[in-house]
């Protein structure tokens, strides 16, 4: 059920952001809009937002019990999280650990090879030029991000690369690759924003006997596998088992 909330922000492909009445915060609503390639496909999936507002919550706390600081303040009812307010900085900051999707359009190296290292790509973070692909030179070229503040991001990533990758281990889940988005807060510090979902991360179930049921990402919906929402609803599950519920915020 929608919560009290004050003006819409912003509306995206999968979330909703709305004025709170609290300062410095926002309301964040799960959709169960789907989309993918750049909105050429879309779908409504129903429980969709439920599960990645769930998981990304959990996600969320995760992070923050390990030092990272995101833009999380807690569930407010099922499909709905309090945020703080933060100015997204327009980078899709991506980060890989084996071989899937863009990068093996993009170069000879096959689906399925995992990387001696994480490989961090940054993209440019706007719809009507697809979300490009950047050099560090237009990067900087583009000014977006000082040298501090993009080494800084780089720390900070590999960071939570590593910290999702050891629990979605325990899980007897794989972190193929995820996209984060990073926003500023009021006090200048850069913090991790958006969600963290099968939305944007790709996950590989390693109980698993076939590549296809490997999947439990947005890759069913982009490959027309069908049962996306079930493969969501398996993460939340295997999460819950080893997770306390996330907390409600008031
Ligand atoms: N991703 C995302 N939003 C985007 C593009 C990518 O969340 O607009 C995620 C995607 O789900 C995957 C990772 O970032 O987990 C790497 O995506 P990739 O560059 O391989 O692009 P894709 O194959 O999705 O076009």
């Amino acid at each position: 059920m929608a919560p009290n909330h004050g003006l819409l922000l912003y509306e995206g492909k999968a979330k909703r952001i709305f004025d709170s009445d609290k300062k410095g915060q926002v309301l964040v609503e799960f959709k169960n809009d789907t989309t993918a390639f750049n909105a050429l496909k879309k779908s409504s999936l129903k429980g969709k937002g439920i599960l990645n507002c769930q998981i990304s919550s959990h996600l969320f706390e995760l992070l923050e019990a390990q030092g990272v600081d995101t833009h999380y303040l807690g569930l407010v009812s099922d499909s709905w999280m309090a945020a703080k307010r933060v100015e997204i900085i327009p980078l899709e900051v991506v980060v890989r650990n084996i071989a899937f999707g863009s990068l093996c359009k993009e170069t000879p190296i096959t689906e399925g090879t995992e990387l001696s290292s994480p490989l961090l790509d940054l993209y440019f973070k706007d719809d009507s030029l697809s979300d490009p692909l950047l050099t560090e030179a237009r990067l900087e070229l583009l000014g977006i991000l000082s040298n501090n503040q993009r080494n800084e991001i780089e720390t900070l990533v590999r960071k939570v690369n590593l910290i999702l990758s050891t629990f979605f281990e325990k899980l007897d889940l794989i972190l193929v690759d995820f996209k984060l988005e990073i926003g500023i807060n009021a006090e200048g510090r850069l913090i991790v924003a958006d969600e963290i979902s099968p939305d944007t991360c790709r996950i590989w179930d390693a109980r698993a006997d076939s590549s296809s049921d490997r999947i439990l990402d947005k890759d069913r919906f982009r490959k027309d596998l069908g049962g996306v929402v079930e493969a969501y609803a398996e993460i939340l599950k295997r999460i819950q088992e080893i997770s306390p519920n996330p907390r409600i915020y008031k």
